[in-house]
């Protein structure tokens, strides 16, 4: 690949770099990929490949990608591409396959909630099979039964 270029621009506090086009301001990697690539589609997002492809970079701010302008290093991606492959909380839970418990995130055994994250439904019902294992020993296992300081019934040895 070749290298990035960092021509020196004006770096704003997010990373990326401003340029002034005539009497107005653009950023610098956008203006970049317009000159080389043609016009950005509408609702696309200009990704740095350079960012993505190093693996040691954890993004933000202080990213030095963000003020790369080399037309090569540059992709138009959708907003929701972008933030797929971003190395933020949110774009790696997207590219996991398998929940924290190791179940696989297939179309069946996956519940997406609203905000976009994705729930495992097989640890959905283990949930509730071991919440209602605890309620049924709270109501008659060995012991002696109590209601804790919020209210719920509970067990304690009895000594012996
Ligand atoms: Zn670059
Ligand atoms: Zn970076
Ligand atoms: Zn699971």
């Amino acid at each position: 690949m070749t290298p990035c270029d960092y021509t020196p621009g004006r770096r704003m506090k997010n990373g990326y770099v401003k340029i002034r086009i005539g009497d107005r301001w653009d950023l610098a990697h956008r203006f970049a990929y317009e000159e080389a690539h043609g016009p950005i589609p509408v609702g696309f997002e200009v990704d740095h490949v350079c960012h993505n492809s190093d693996s040691s970079c954890t993004g933000g701010s202080l990213c030095p990608h963000r003020a790369c302008r080399n037309p090569d290093h540059l992709e138009a991606v959708t907003g929701a591409e972008n933030r797929r492959r971003g190395k933020g909380f949110a774009g790696r839970r997207s590219r996991q396959t398998h929940c924290i418990h190791g179940h696989e995130f297939t179309p069946t055994n996956t519940h997406v909630r609203a905000n976009g994250t994705r729930q495992c439904r097989r640890c959905d019902s283990l949930r509730a099979v071991a919440y209602k294992k605890r309620r049924r020993l709270a109501e008659k296992g060995p012991g002696e039964r109590y209601r804790d300081e919020r209210g719920v019934f509970r067990r304690r040895e009895l000594p012996s």
